[in-house]
């Protein structure tokens, strides 16, 4: 176990997420790897870094990446006011309460309404986001001819940027992702001079090509994982979830372990308790599926997972109180696909739900 891990013990923590600053790097480079030269880069780290920590990740990627991409405002704000001072477009929507804060932190404001030149403030900078298919926000492809009328009826504003979302860019082949790349090339013949187009998100750089234009935006990637759900070995997850063992306990066959008793001893045998469960964002739908590694060998969890504790069966193994367990990490059993698998959804959802009595630490 290394010192910061066992530090963090000694100050009360009960788990810690351990970062790879190395892996993150290293992902980001594999994703320039994956476009022309000269394309720029965007780091997508809303969501508190999808659960890695938006200030300890912007401060290892900044000099490596050209933006920064976050969803909220006060995500923005937050990082301008811990000293990151890469450009940072903001993904959600402006509001005449919040609109001051873009020119404040220099933020740059995503328009995806008519309404929204109205709100932004004089000077500040705004991408158009184009709904090509999404059918979340933006424009749609039919509007171009009066949004273009919109920015030279808004002097006082800058128009810098001009993007779209994909919906399903990590299917190579897909028909929805064609559709819409067809039509972000006539919106961008149209609106894209002069200014910044962006549309790949991590999917599109790494399984499409054609539509990186200048620049490239990742988030899962950035992190380790391919966002078509299978383990890809050219990126490195960079998260690892840790925690010990509080207390090794032995109990009699037929006993039930935990809330409902879903699960009993087949034996006579040892379990290990970890100070960890779904309040610090350990699903409970996970109970009785996952495994966690001890040492070198996995080992099921076993009954109801609880608050704040799960019980892990050992068999008739010996492991010492205090001994590092990994609930997540790296490519196998403790992955988190294996683990989105089990409970049917992404990648991205395993690490943004692990929660805030989780010590992050960087190495
Ligand atoms: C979240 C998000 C991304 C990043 O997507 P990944 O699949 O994580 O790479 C890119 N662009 C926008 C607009 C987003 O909201």
């Amino acid at each position: 176990m290394n010192d910061t891990i066992s530090t963090s013990y000694d100050e009360g923590w009960y788990s810690v997420a351990e970062i790879h600053t190395q892996h993150l790097l290293d992902n980001l480079s594999y994703l320039r790897r994956c476009v022309e030269p000269g394309i720029l880069q965007m780091a997508v780290i809303k969501a508190d870094a999808y659960g890695h920590g938006a200030v300890a990740t912007a401060r290892v990627i900044a000099k490596a990446v050209d933006w920064i991409g976050v969803y909220q405002v006060r995500e923005g704000a937050e990082l301008r006011e811990s000293g990151i001072d890469t450009p940072i477009l903001v993904f959600g929507t402006p509001t005449p309460e919040t609109a001051r804060f873009y020119l404040e932190y220099q933020l740059t404001a995503t328009v995806s309404c008519l309404e929204h030149f109205d709100i932004l403030y004089p000077g500040t900078s705004y991408h158009i986001k184009f709904d090509t298919g999404m059918g979340r926000v933006g424009f749609l492809p039919h509007m171009v001819d009066r949004v273009e009328k919109e920015i030279h009826a808004q002097p006082h504003l800058r128009y810098t940027g001009l993007m779209t979302h994909f919906a399903d860019s990590e299917v190579v082949g897909s028909a929805i992702f064609a559709a819409q790349q067809e039509a972000f090339a006539d919106v961008a013949e149209k609106l894209g001079e002069h200014v910044t187009v962006h549309a790949a998100n991590s999917g599109a750089t790494i399984h499409q090509a054609g539509v990186h234009f200048d620049m490239i935006r990742n988030g899962t990637a950035l992190y380790g994982f391919d966002p078509n759900g299978k383990v890809n070995p050219l990126l490195k997850p960079a998260l690892t979830w840790h925690s010990k063992v509080s207390q090794i306990r032995r109990l009699p066959k037929g006993s039930g372990v935990s809330y409902s008793h879903t699960w009993h001893m087949p034996d006579d045998g040892n379990l290990a308790v970890i100070p960890v469960g779904y309040a610090d964002g350990l699903n409970r739908n996970l109970s009785n599926k996952m495994m966690v590694r001890i040492g070198d060998k996995y080992y099921p969890q076993v009954g109801n997972i609880t608050m704040d504790q799960i019980m892990v069966y050992l068999g008739n193994d010996e492991v010492e109180s205090g001994s590092d367990v990994i609930l997540l990490g790296g490519t196998d059993k403790t992955s988190a696909y294996v683990l989105a698998d089990l409970l049917g959804t992404i990648t991205y959802e395993i690490t943004c739900m692990i929660g805030n009595r989780v010590r992050r630490i960087y190495t």
